[in-house]
């Protein structure tokens, strides 16, 4: 079993073991947050990263170009959920680092808190994220906002964190769930929509937008750059 660090993203590694698996580096040995898989290399505990529980992984297995997560990075995670995603954004940001993660579920948070028990670079922020002033007074400027809420209002909710917290020349990046938003209509075109919107307040670029098939099937990733 070899591994090797990805060739553009750094904290982001491959296993090969007869396949090529995505990984991070555990950044608490010895401790899972989901059921993934643990792989001991040369003395170092990697994470194995699953496309199918992950669409960040989906989409770097997809051929993303742009990742704004480095060691360090602040981040602004909107439905972060249980923190399968995010615990692997931890591993890549080190201890250096800071996710504060909103999540409006409480049942789902009880889980978040047990990760962030040893994840100390990430801060449970039980609220909904339509709401960000009320979370204003403990949320610094960050460099990526990651939102995954799988809601019909998505990009209103991305565009009123971005404004209050999004540092210029920062991130946003949308996981977009086609049938959250419009189940009538292609996703294709639900996607292009998203886009427009954003690019329509004048305060973003489009970095990129990558389909998350086969992995999670209607859905798409899209990264924008505040101005
Ligand atoms: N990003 C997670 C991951 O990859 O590990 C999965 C997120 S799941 C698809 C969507 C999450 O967004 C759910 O946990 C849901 O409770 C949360 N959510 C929905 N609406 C929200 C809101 N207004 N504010 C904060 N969280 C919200």
């Amino acid at each position: 079993m070899r591994v090797k660090e990805d060739e553009n993203f750094k904290n982001v590694y491959w296993i090969l073991d007869g396949k090529k698996l995505l990984a991070t580096r555990n950044l608490t040995p010895g401790i899972k947050v989901y059921d993934e898989t643990l792989k001991e290399v040369q003395g170092v505990e990697y994470r194995i990263w699953n496309p199918r529980r992950s669409k960040l992984a989906a989409a770097i297995y997809n051929g993303l170009k742009n990742f704004p997560f480095k060691r360090g990075s602040r981040i602004l995670y909107l439905g972060i959920a249980s923190g399968t995603t995010a615990s692997h954004i931890s591993d890549i940001i080190e201890e250096s680092g800071v996710i504060f993660g909103v999540e409006v579920a409480h049942w789902v948070m009880r889980d978040l808190l047990r990760v962030a028990e040893h994840r100390k670079n990430i801060v449970p922020i039980l609220e909904s994220a339509r709401r960000p002033y009320s979370y204003s007074w403990l949320v610094t400027e960050v460099d990526t906002i990651y939102e995954d809420v799988a809601q019909p209002d998505q990009v209103d909710i991305l565009l009123k964190n971005a404004d209050l917290f999004l540092k210029s020349g920062g991130v946003a990046v949308i996981a977009v769930k086609a049938s959250s938003i419009d189940v009538t209509l292609p996703p294709k075109k639900i996607y292009k929509r998203v886009e427009r919107e954003v690019l329509g307040t004048g305060k973003y670029e489009l970095l990129e937008s990558i389909d998350l098939s086969p992995y999670d099937p209607k859905h798409a990733m899209i990264l924008f750059r505040k101005k």
